[in-house]
């Protein structure tokens, strides 16, 4: 039964790395998940500044536009006043004149205002375009490091996930039988720890008489609480790290 226990000390150990695998393979598509989820927010920014340079542009063209045609209008009202032959033609076409005169004042406000106001766009637009563009670039870099990471994750997962099928062999065929139940009820740490009659997976106490047997390697029992099969610390030593310490 001892050597049972120290086949069940290995597997706790190892099913303990593959559950940290299992732990980082699963929190990789999550990071990743939030780097694309940070992504499209520059990219939204991105397009939203594009939008509000793209009208203050068009606003300034459309007043550029309107502000020559206005200038047109004087130049050739202006001509007009030239022919007027009377004092009242020449009163009208100077009140004409003087309307485009304010109209045009107008736009020229427009067009300045629409000219300072398109530099500062104009800027906004370069950062969140520049922005988006370093998220985009990294976004690309760290998936690729992502995806090499979990590669790198997965077969060693599958490697000690063989060498753990080599390891439940040497479980007699009640224990083997007893830890594949466990290990699917407790979804993947099935073996833990007992210390001075209590449980470390679940931390109840456990019945003396219970622990005592454990202790003793007389049978194998599981907490009556969490069901885990349980062990004792020296059943876990390292047969690696004692020959280590030795040297
Ligand atoms: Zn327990």
């Amino acid at each position: 039964m001892k050597t049972q226990y120290r086949v069940l000390g290995k597997l706790k150990r190892l099913d303990e790395k593959l559950y940290r695998l299992q732990t980082e393979l699963e929190r990789i598509p999550e990071e990743i998940k939030k780097l694309e989820a940070k992504l499209v927010q520059h990219k939204e920014e991105f397009g939203l500044h594009k939008n509000n340079f793209e009208t203050t542009e068009k606003t300034l063209r459309k007043a550029e536009l309107d502000l020559k045609e206005k200038e047109d209008f004087i130049q050739k009202s202006e001509g007009k006043m030239m022919e007027c032959k009377t004092n009242e033609e020449y009163q009208a076409a100077q009140k004409e004149i003087e309307g485009f005169k304010t109209e045009k004042n107008k736009l020229e406000e427009i067009a300045l205002t629409m000219m300072n106001g398109i530099e500062g766009h104009r800027t906004l637009l370069k950062n969140a375009e520049a922005m988006f563009k370093e998220q985009e670039s990294f976004t690309n870099k760290e998936k690729k490091e992502y995806e090499e990471a979990s590669q790198k994750l997965l077969k060693s997962y599958e490697e000690q996930g063989q060498q753990k099928e080599g390891i439940v062999s040497q479980l007699s065929p009640e224990t083997s039988s007893l830890y594949r139940k466990v290990f699917a009820l407790t979804k993947g740490i099935a073996i833990c720890l007992t210390e001075n009659s209590g449980c470390l997976g679940c931390n109840m106490k456990i019945r003396p008489q219970l622990f005592n047997e454990i202790l003793g390697g007389k049978a194998i029992h599981r907490c009556p609480s969490c069901g885990r099969i349980l062990i004792t610390a020296s059943s876990e030593v390292d047969e690696n790290n004692i020959a280590d310490a030795q040297i």
